[in-house]
């Protein structure tokens, strides 16, 4: 073993034993089938996880899996990939209906849903104008949703950087986190510089440890983005290594200030209904 392994057995055995407090800013419960894996995630120090939907049906549950469970919180929206089956005309327009619905979502359950994600572009599943589009509309309804409840949104990106950021800045969101960040050093800087958090989820590359090198720490959180991306929450943990590791701080030190950034960005408030007496 070399030294650099020798470290990185060090800082994993630090976060496993010493159960540093952990937020999963970005994933999806109600795709985790065995919830043995939450659990787990919870007794392992993520305490703080955001689970976002993809469209109508799967905000309900975030909202659910929200409402009896003290850590997590809800994400609502219409993503890119769902965007594309919304029929947006003038005989028929369900985008409509589908914000109105989201809207009273949080109507009911305030505390429990703490931005409107995940919501975004995707002009890998784009493939037309046309497609793009559509995709443009939901997105643009889904940012005036969230600024009319003035909450901060969860956005998808790929391919689609530039216009992202350039939607985000043109409709003055304030509060963006760009979760699975994807873009390169140039769009990070502008993203920081109009004060949006940059998501780093558990996969590790150049490119990655570049931004996360030169983003000022309190732009940034993590995210699991199970169980597509990471296996559980837990997965965080090696995006906090990522990190601290860059930013070359303990890996304690990055847990902490990256739970306070989550907390901070999604006003995440301790639930009155877990309170203890
Ligand atoms: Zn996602």
């Amino acid at each position: 073993m070399n030294a650099k392994s020798v470290e990185k057995e060090k800082e994993l055995t630090t976060v496993q034993t010493q159960k540093v407090e952990l937020a999963d800013a970005h994933c999806h419960l109600d795709l985790i089938k065995d919830h043995s894996l939450v659990l787990q995630a919870v007794n392992g120090g993520v305490l703080t996880i955001v689970t976002d939907g993809i469209d109508i049906l799967t905000s309900r549950v975030a909202v659910k899996i929200a409402a009896v469970d003290e850590h997590v919180f809800a994400a609502i929206g219409i993503d890119p990939e769902n965007a594309l089956k919304m029929e947006i005309s003038h005989a028929r327009n369900n985008l409509l209906h589908a914000a109105k619905e989201l809207g009273d979502m949080v109507g009911a359950n305030r505390g429990n849903i703490v931005a409107i994600g995940e919501i975004g572009l995707d002009y890998m599943k784009a493939k037309s104008e046309a497609e793009k589009e559509k995709q443009r509309k939901v997105f643009n309804a889904m940012i005036e949703l969230a600024l009319e409840l003035n909450l901060p949104v969860s956005v998808h990106s790929r391919g689609a950087m530039e216009e992202v950021l350039e939607t985000l800045r043109s409709r003055s969101v304030k509060r963006a986190h760009l979760h699975f960040f994807e873009g390169n050093l140039q769009q990070a800087k502008e993203a920081e510089r109009l004060g949006y958090m940059i998501s780093i989820p558990p996969l590790s590359s150049a490119k990655r440890a570049e931004v996360i090198k030169d983003i000022a720490i309190d732009r940034l959180m993590v995210e699991s983005d199970s169980p597509v991306v990471g296996e559980s929450p837990l997965s965080v943990r090696k995006a906090v290594e990522m990190v601290a590791e860059a930013k070359r701080i303990s890996v304690e030190r990055a847990a902490e200030q990256l739970v306070a950034n989550t907390k901070r960005f999604f006003n995440i408030q301790p639930k009155r209904s877990f309170m203890r007496m």
